[in-house]
């Protein structure tokens, strides 16, 4: 059995580990922070292709995670993912006609202009996409890896392994593991209520400089958020939180008696484009790493596109050596 290490224990990092334990690989994940501990654990994780680029490489990797997804959400409940109906509200535009669709239209099913979806908003776009409960989806990712062989062990590297087959999904870390200046912090601050009957996602793009989502989940709900680049805080700010319910509440009027369940903060891992690509180990060693981060606001989208692609790159490596 050929060996792998993958660094990283967030949903890229364990998605391509059970992509390459259940293709044969001896996999093992090192990790800094357990799954529960991840930038991904405090994701709303509504399948959008958001703060992620190229467009062409990121509408692939996106159209397969969703025929992924939408696969898990009606074979593998216990995954914590479903697909939920919603509406994406848009901003107002010059004539008032109907907008074209989105650059990642082709990624997705269905996708229904609707008119005047809600207060201030004359546009949106209507369709089901899938979410994933990451308090439940990234232990099942856990239990996929370890049912196929696969270990997962808390370790802090100062380093990359430099021999062997190594997979890099180090998230933000990527900036010194990978001596990669180009990946930066994305804060986002969500509020998670309680459960008070939302059964739609709802997406406003109203102002795009103040992102706002609802996504509901089978016992909360979340609401978010903020994007602050280049701000490392993880640091919940009250302030924030308020003003995100009380925006939310317009659109969800629910929300207004919603219980306060937490409060959380991540960075996402943003890079001018995501980075899946080989590199030789520096000194030279048989195998090397095949790099994996830099998902920004999309690595749950993203991500079983990315396994696959990490797959056939590993595999093609294990072939040559
Ligand atoms: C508020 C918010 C909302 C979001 N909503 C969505 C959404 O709705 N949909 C969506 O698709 N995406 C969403 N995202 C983005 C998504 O969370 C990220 O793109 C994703 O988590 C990136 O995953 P990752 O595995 O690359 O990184 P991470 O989850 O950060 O995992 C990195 C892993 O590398 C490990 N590591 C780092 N350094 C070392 C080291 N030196 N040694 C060992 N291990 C190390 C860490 O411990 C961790 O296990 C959201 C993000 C935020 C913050």
């Amino acid at each position: 059995m050929v060996r792998v290490v993958v660094v990283g224990a967030g949903v890229i990092g364990l998605t391509c580990a059970v992509r390459l334990a259940e293709s044969g690989f001896d996999t093992h994940v090192l990790a800094r922070d357990l799954p529960p501990e991840t930038t991904s654990a405090v994701a709303a994780a509504l399948w959008y292709p958001y703060r992620a680029a190229p467009r062409d490489a990121v509408t692939r990797w996106s159209a397969r995670t969703y025929a992924e997804l939408v696969k898990l959400a009606a074979e593998a409940p216990a995954s914590g993912v479903r697909v939920v109906p919603g509406v994406e509200l848009l901003a107002a535009f010059g004539d008032g006609a109907a907008p074209e669709g989105p650059w990642w239209r082709d990624a997705v099913g269905s996708l229904v202009p609707v008119r005047d979806p809600a207060p201030g908003r004359p546009w949106g776009w209507r369709l089901d996409l899938p979410v994933a409960d990451m308090s439940v989806y990234l232990g099942w990712l856990s239990a996929r890896l370890t049912a196929a062989g696969g270990t997962l062990t808390r370790v802090w590297l100062p380093e990359l392994p430099n021999a062997g087959l190594v997979v890099n999904c180090s998230g933000l870390a990527a900036r010194s593991l990978a001596s990669d200046d180009g990946v930066y912090p994305v804060r986002g601050q969500v509020v998670r209520v309680g459960q008070v009957g939302v059964t739609e996602w709802l997406l406003d793009q109203g102002e795009p400089a103040r992102p706002l989502y609802v996504v509901p989940r089978l016992h909360d709900v979340i609401v978010g958020g903020t994007a602050d680049e280049g701000n490392w805080s993880t640091t919940a700010e009250p302030t924030t939180a308020a003003e995100l319910l009380s925006r939310a509440s317009v659109f969800v009027p629910e929300l207004r008696s919603a219980p306060i369940l937490g409060h959380r903060v991540g960075l996402r891992p943003a890079r001018a484009q995501v980075r899946v690509e080989f590199c030789p180990h520096p000194g030279g060693a048989a195998g090397g790493v095949v790099h994996c981060y830099g998902h920004g606001g999309a690595g749950v989208t993203l991500s079983w596109g990315c396994a696959d692609d990490v797959l056939a790159m590993v595999e093609e490596l294990s072939r040559a050596s």
